[in-house]
């Protein structure tokens, strides 16, 4: 059954900002409910502005009150070493894994 969203296409135009296709939820892989799901520890993504970032660990993962205390992602620019998080669920809007792990970066 098609999705009533994006119409089965996987994207959807999202308005504001200027405007762009973001995948839709129905394309989501990453589920909160299943820590199989979320990136490995050491994966490397890229954001849609290019730079790449790697995933250091979770925050919140036991805690009860979500809506509150989100599970949360920690990452880092390989670039600035600048540290950064955002919430798990929040992840794959404008991320992309690039390498399941380090090594596979270093070669
Ligand atoms: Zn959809």
């Amino acid at each position: 059954m098609s999705c009533e969203h994006c119409n089965g296409t996987g994207s959807v135009w999202r308005g504001w900002a200027g405007g762009d296709y973001e995948p839709c939820d129905c394309t989501r892989k990453i589920k909160l409910e299943d820590p199989n799901t979320w990136p490995q520890i050491g994966s490397i993504w890229a954001h849609r502005n290019g730079n790449q970032y790697v995933v250091m660990m979770f925050t919140n993962v036991e805690t009860e009150r979500q809506d509150r205390y989100p599970t949360t992602i920690v990452y880092r620019n390989f670039g600035n070493g600048k540290s950064y998080s955002r919430s798990l669920v929040d992840w794959e809007r404008s991320m992309t894994l690039r390498y399941t792990k380090l090594e596979d970066l270093i070669g």
